[in-house]
Formats: C-alpha cells, structure tokens, sequence
C-alpha cells in the first residue's frame, strides 16, 4: 500500500499527455496512487515521483479505494473493463471506477449497467482544459452517474480540477463533453476564417486577435490557440486526431436521436482534409494549415 494511504489510494490507468499530469496532481494532493499504463517507462516515470507501478490492472485495482483510467478511445476503456484481467473480474477494492477518457455515451451506459452488476459503481467523468488544465489542476469535470457516487469520488476530482459538476445519469458527462467539443471545433474553424480573410487582407495578425480577444468574438480557442495558429506552429497540443474521434462521437450520437448538426459535419470534413495531409497528430490549432491550403498560402 502506498505512503499516503489515510487520504485514499488511487488505481491510475492510463499516463499518457493528460493521465500523467492527473496523477501527478493526486500525488501532490496527499492521496497515493498505485499506476499503469501499458506502456512501462510510463509507469516508471510516474514511480520516480512517488507512485507506486503497477505490473497488471488488477494489481492497480487491488488496493485502490477508486480507480480512475484516461485512455484514448471507447476499445481501450472496453479492453480496460472487460478485457482478460480486467475491472469486471477485478475490480477496486472501494468498488468504485470513474472513467476520464472521452468515450461513446452510449457504451458509458452498457458499463455502468454490467458493472452494477457485479456492485461497482461507475462514473463518466469526462474532462475539458487539455494538458495545460491537468497540469494546473484547472480542468472542467462533467459527471454522469449515480449521485452517491459523485459524493466518493468528489475529493478526487477536487485534486485534478476546478469546476466539478454532476450533470446527471449515466452517460451524461459524455454528452456534455461532446456539447463541449463541437463548440471548440466550430469555434475554431471560425476563428481559422477570420485569420484567413485578416491575412489576405494585409491586417496585422496578432493586432487582429488582439481586438476580438476585447470584443464579443473572444473565445478560449482564440486566447490559447490563437499564437501557435499565427506563428504557424502546428506541433504541441490537443491532436487533430483526438478531436476527430470526438466529433465522429458526436455525429454518431446526433443521428442515433435524429438531430441534424450541418456546422458540425462542415468542420469534420475540414479535419478530415487535415488529417488526409499529415496533420493527425499535430495539435487542433493545425486546422488553420487547411486554410493555408485553401489560399495557397501553405509554408511548408
Ligand atoms: P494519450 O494518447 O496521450 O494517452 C493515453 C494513454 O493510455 C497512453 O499512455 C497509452 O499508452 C495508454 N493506454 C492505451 N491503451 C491502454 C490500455 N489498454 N491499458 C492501459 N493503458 C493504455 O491521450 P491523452 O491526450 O492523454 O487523452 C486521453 C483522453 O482524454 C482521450 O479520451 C482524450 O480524448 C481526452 N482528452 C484529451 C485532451 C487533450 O488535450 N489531450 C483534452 C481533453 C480530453
């Protein structure tokens, strides 16, 4: 058992950009968290700052009061649960499981209910604010679950963010958390126009962001990403991928309840565009390189 063990000890599953900042938070905030990932130098990373490594899931799941997992995509959370050695056949000792990834709402309420099953409840408990929001322990949680639940895993989520908040049923924080990624990729595809229209007009680009960053046209997308879209830095961030297995989440959900989301499609086929040259595994702020395209304006 780890040496913080009176606050509450951690099974952490998943060290990638945002999963090793999260434990890393729990750690500074007194609980101890016992880490895996299936990559190793991950888990030995995590060990050099006071975690203790974690050989298989069950092992991070024995001794932990929760455990919480960040993994890619919705097949790794299923390989996670129901997978051989999994959390459905090994679950956490204070059965407890909160899942932080950004996953199909739809497979969050077939966990839950399996999971009820064996009496381990289950939380989705996607996040907003990227690595620079799990660095500083600033993201925005959206929690769909049961309410008791909440209440347990409150202290934990206190330790990685901000702005907590129960929205309600299983599934639910999946939903919001798409809400949330359809206004970042329209906003940003909107922000790419006005710098494309800026640029060819011969307006000074940071001047530009500058003055909407004042107005009524300011936005996180334009404060955080603004710089790197203008300075042509593509590399660092929230991946072009990522964001596309988002708003294929999104679009998935909207036609399963027959909503019509015409913005939403556009700019997947923008990220797509990027995608389809390279650009998978650069950061979001990259959407402005199919602008580039468009204008034959492209550096590189
Ligand atoms: P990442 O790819 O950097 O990290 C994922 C980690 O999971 C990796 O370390 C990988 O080795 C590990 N992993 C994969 N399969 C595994 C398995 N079966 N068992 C154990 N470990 C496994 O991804 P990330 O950027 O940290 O994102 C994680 C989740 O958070 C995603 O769902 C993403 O959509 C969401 N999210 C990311 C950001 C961001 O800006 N990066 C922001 C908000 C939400």
């Amino acid at each position: 058992m780890g040496r913080n063990e009176q606050n509450g000890t951690v099974g952490f599953i998943g060290l990638g950009k945002m999963g090793r900042e999260m434990a890393l938070n729990l750690l500074t905030a007194g609980f101890a968290v016992c880490a895996y990932d299936v990559r190793k130098d991950a888990i030995d990373d995590l060990a050099a700052h006071g975690a203790t490594g974690a050989g298989t899931l069950a092992e991070a799941a024995r001794d932990a009061d929760i455990v919480i997992c960040m993994l890619p995509d919705t097949p790794q959370v299923e390989e996670v649960i129901y997978g051989e050695g999994g959390l459905l056949t090994s679950p956490p000792r204070g059965r407890l499981l909160v899942d932080m990834s950004t996953i199909s709402p739809v497979a969050v309420r077939r966990m839950y209910a399996d999971l009820k099953v064996v009496g381990v409840e289950f939380l989705d408990a996607p996040v907003s604010g990227g690595p620079i929001g799990a660095k500083n322990a600033s993201l925005s949680i959206m929690v769909g679950g049961d309410r008791d639940a909440f209440l347990r895993a409150e202290p934990y989520f206190q330790a990685m963010g901000t702005t907590i908040t129960h929205v309600g049923e299983a599934g639910s924080g999946q939903t919001v958390k798409l809400c949330n990624q359809l206004v970042c990729g329209i906003n940003l595809q909107a922000i790419c126009e006005a710098l494309a229209l800026g640029r060819a007009s011969g307006v000074d680009l940071e001047q530009l962001r500058n003055v909407l960053l004042g107005g009524s046209a300011a936005s996180w997308m334009l404060d955080k990403l603004g710089p790197a879209m203008i300075a042509g830095d593509a590399s660092a961030g929230f991946r072009i991928d990522l964001m596309l297995k988002d708003l294929r989440l999104v679009q998935e959900q909207a036609l399963s309840l027959s909503v019509p989301l015409p913005g939403t499609a556009l700019v997947t086929s923008q990220y797509l565009e990027a995608r389809a040259h390279g650009e998978g595994t650069n950061g979001n702020q990259a959407l402005f390189r199919v602008y580039d395209r468009m204008t034959n304006q492209a550096a590189t």
